[in-house]
């Protein structure tokens, strides 16, 4: 299976069809949870993008849409621990329900630092939503609200993230060969 993916893939954690089933149950939990209630949706690039386009078409409330660049890694597979936002959202967040989507959620530090920005805006409410969580990574605390999957302790590709920019057009959720990483 794996080589059917890429050849620079060891194994693959998520299929395809398995993340768009969840996709479309998580979807289903955010519109419980909002009801007709207009979500702001700030949505953290690059890495979310892939995940985000597949469950926004499937979110039943109104939405608004904004984004947020955030860096902490570089070219590397570990946090560097800091977190440099390097683009805020435009929309107001003042008295609205804001959902903040990530592909990730690791040490916690890039959400919880763009939640700590969020909050100076006194929105309604503020959610979070990650397509990924490694719980056993934590080092902020930061409990994501709406996560599609636990996985272990890897540095995972595909389906929006990235290793070095590359392989973010993946198909699944894959553990790349060590001796890319290690390249
Ligand atoms: P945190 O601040 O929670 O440690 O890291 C969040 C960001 O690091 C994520 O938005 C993501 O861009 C990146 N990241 C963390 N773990 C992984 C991983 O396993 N694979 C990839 N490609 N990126 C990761
Ligand atoms: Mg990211």
């Amino acid at each position: 299976m794996s080589n059917a993916v890429h050849p620079d893939v060891e194994r693959v954690l998520i299929t395809e069809p398995r993340i768009h089933r969840r996709i479309a149950s998580l979807a289903r939990e955010i519109g419980d949870c909002y009801g007709d209630d207009e979500v702001t949706i700030i949505t953290v690039l690059n890495g979310s993008m892939v995940f985000l386009g597949e469950l926004l078409h499937r979110l039943p409330m109104p939405t608004r849409l904004d984004t947020v660049v955030a860096r902490s890694y570089g070219a590397g597979t570990t946090s560097s621990g800091r977190v440099r936002i390097s683009r805020q959202w435009k929309l107001s967040l003042r008295g609205r329900h804001v959902l903040l989507v990530d592909d990730i959620l690791d040490t916690g530090l890039t959400m919880k630092r763009i939640c700590d920005h969020i909050r100076r805006e006194r929105p309604a409410s503020l959610r979070t939503c990650v397509l990924l969580d490694k719980p056993m990574r934590r080092v902020a605390d930061i409990q994501p609200d709406f996560v599609g999957f636990e996985i272990p302790d890897k540095f995972v590709v595909g389906y929006g993230l990235d290793f070095a920019e590359r392989y973010r057009n993946l198909p699944c959720i894959a553990v790349l060969k060590p001796e890319i990483y290690r390249a």
